[in-house]
């Protein structure tokens, strides 16, 4: 059974427009697991990771807005929360799908830990905007206060950016092979994970962000899935973006990905970690990795929709 890892994109979740309510929620995520079982049922074994950025977000500014009540918590500890509430939410919907087409399967979501390192150069340069928008003056003592890095936000006010450093290594990474080999679907490094140093006696959780594209390859990495397909909100990744040129890209070899990569056609936060995460994939692994909308996921892995980048062609082809 070919194992693939499937990273599902904010769209999966929250739909252009919407609040983001529990209703809405739920009823995306069906939507996604109805796909996520299709898949198991053509036999790939399917492992899950998912994005988290307006869930965390909510929780950062119910942390804000409660915090005379409530101690506010950390940003690890908001991340962990985050994960929580979606996994929950979709280990309870595909387990839901597979008992009404009868597949017999456990599914489990884990709370996932991600080791990063403070010599990461993210960490002297936060990037990675997160949680409520604050006025100049309540963003000033922010920074005195608590230490925040704040920056603005293009008229929409300021805003704490954290470090986005890479991802090391998957600490759970032994028990999710143990869960995958006992045939269970796992859930895992949702959010791009808890990201967390090793201090050597103890792991410690650091207030940063993992991009959950570049988590995701980690993941496929260490289950050695043969695919790491990314689900998103655009058919193909583009050259020329946003432009009248812009051509559509359906199957790339890793080193025209790399020269593409280098001349800028992937924007930074959204569809450049996304490339990355393909390129190491393939560089690393061998495997193929492929870039699809949502609803063509089915497709995506015929061979029929999305941008798919392979190894180099041998022979210096
Ligand atoms: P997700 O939540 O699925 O990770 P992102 O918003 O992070 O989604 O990334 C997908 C977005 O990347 C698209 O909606 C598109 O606006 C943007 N994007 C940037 N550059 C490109 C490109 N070269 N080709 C396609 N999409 C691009
Ligand atoms: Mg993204």
């Amino acid at each position: 059974m070919a194992r693939i890892v499937v990273a599902l994109g904010g769209n999966a979740i929250i739909r252009p427009k919407q609040r983001g309510t529990y209703d809405e929620q739920y009823h995306n995520i069906r939507n996604t697991c109805v796909q996520i079982a299709s898949m198991i049922e053509r036999g790939y074994e399917v492992v899950l990771t998912h994005g988290n950025g307006p869930q965390v977000g909510n929780i950062l500014i119910q942390n804000e807005e409660a915090a005379a009540l409530v101690p506010p918590m950390p940003l690890d500890v908001c991340g962990a929360q985050s994960q929580g509430l979606l996994g929950y939410l979709i280990q309870q919907a595909l387990a839901c799908e597979f008992r009404s087409r009868g597949i017999q399967r456990s599914v489990v979501a884990l709370v996932t830990q991600v080791l990063v390192s403070l010599d990461d150069p993210a960490f002297s340069n936060p990037t990675k905007p997160i949680g409520p928008f604050f006025n100049q003056e309540r963003a000033r003592r922010l920074v005195v206060e608590k230490g925040y890095v704040m920056k603005e936000d293009a008229g929409r006010g300021w805003r704490r950016v954290v470090p986005s450093p890479d991802p090391i290594g998957i600490i759970e990474k032994d028990i999710i092979n143990r869960l995958l080999e006992a045939g269970v679907t796992v859930i895992a490094a949702g959010g791009g994970g808890i990201p967390v140093i090793d201090e050597g006696a103890h792991l410690r959780g650091v207030e940063a962000v993992i991009d959950k594209d570049l988590a995701g390859e980690r993941l496929a990495e260490d289950v050695g899935a043969s695919l790491f397909l990314m689900l998103t909100d655009v058919q193909k990744v583009y050259v020329n973006w946003g432009k009248p040129s812009q051509t559509a890209l359906d199957c790339i070899t890793v080193d025209e990905a790399r020269r593409l990569q280098n001349e800028g056609h992937f924007k930074p936060g959204s569809m450049g970690p996304k490339v990355e995460a393909a390129c190491r994939f393939v560089e690393n692994t061998g495997g193929k990795a492929v870039i699809a909308a949502l609803e063509d996921a089915l497709e995506a892995l015929d061979g029929n929709a999305g941008t798919h980048i392979t190894p180099r062609a041998k022979n210096g082809t």
